[in-house]
């Protein structure tokens, strides 16, 4: 029989720890969808100032459809804007929102798979005419992948309560995450940290006001630049 002293005590497994509430989640984008991410890059690597109209579309849906809950008496009046910042020293634009806001089930349903039908298809046969297909068959956000060493999108649900904050983050590599955080107002805000290089310059003010008067006279909510109406 072995003696006590040589027997090795394994750590319980981690599937039996309890995940605690602020312990970020990691999930694999699907083969799929990261195989888009890669054909959205390519084809739009020389338009790829159209990731700013499609996070103003986003963010310009999302109003929306807080708005709609707003109508129905679902919810309390709020403002409705659109704000972006950039930051030269750190490389960055962030996008921020007072719409609707997504939960868990929204981040892995809507920003970890491209989920409508026939839109693989549709875009792998029209490799050279991706820009086209964009933001008709849901790869908008994925636009953004382009220019991005990473992206952080922090956002709330209408609805759901304080505590009940999300944080999504992509560091560049085939998964992303998913961690609670508290004290987040209602909408979403999404901080890209753009590329060394062209992309950069998505971090100039200039740059941005004239992307956005290039694209996005159709968007009703104001859009603040800096703090500045554009
Ligand atoms: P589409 O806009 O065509 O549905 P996208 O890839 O642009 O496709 O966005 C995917 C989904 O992610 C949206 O339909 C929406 O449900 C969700 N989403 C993206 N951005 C936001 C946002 N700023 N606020 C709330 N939901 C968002
Ligand atoms: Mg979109």
């Amino acid at each position: 029989t072995p003696t006590c002293s040589t027997v090795q005590f394994a750590p319980s497994a981690p599937t039996q720890r309890r995940l605690m509430a602020s312990e970020p989640q990691r999930h694999e984008f699907q083969a799929e969808t990261r195989n888009l991410m890669d054909i959205v890059a390519k084809s739009l690597y020389s338009h790829s100032e159209v990731f700013v109209r499609e996070l103003i579309s986003n963010a310009s849906d999302a109003l929306e459809k807080r708005r709609y809950a707003e109508l129905k008496g679902e919810i309390a009046e709020g403002s409705s804007e659109i704000r972006i910042t950039t930051d030269k020293e750190k490389r960055t634009i962030t996008f921020e929102d007072t719409g609707i806001g997504m939960n868990r089930e929204d981040l892995v349903k809507f920003l970890g798979t491209i989920a409508k039908s026939g839109s693989k298809d549709f875009i792998e046969n029209n490799k050279e005419n991706a820009e086209a297909v964009i933001g008709q068959f849901g790869v908008g956000f994925y636009s953004a992948f382009m220019v991005a060493d990473s992206v952080v999108v922090t956002t709330r649900k209408v609805g759901s309560k304080p505590e009940e904050g999300l944080q999504w983050t992509w560091n560049g590599d085939n998964s992303y995450e998913i961690a609670e955080t508290a004290g987040l107002p209602t909408g979403t805000r999404i901080e890209i940290r753009l590329k060394v290089g062209d992309s950069a310059t998505y971090a100039e003010e200039d740059k941005i006001k004239e992307v956005i008067n290039k694209y996005s006279y159709f968007v009703s909510a104001p859009i603040l630049v800096n703090g500045e109406r554009v």
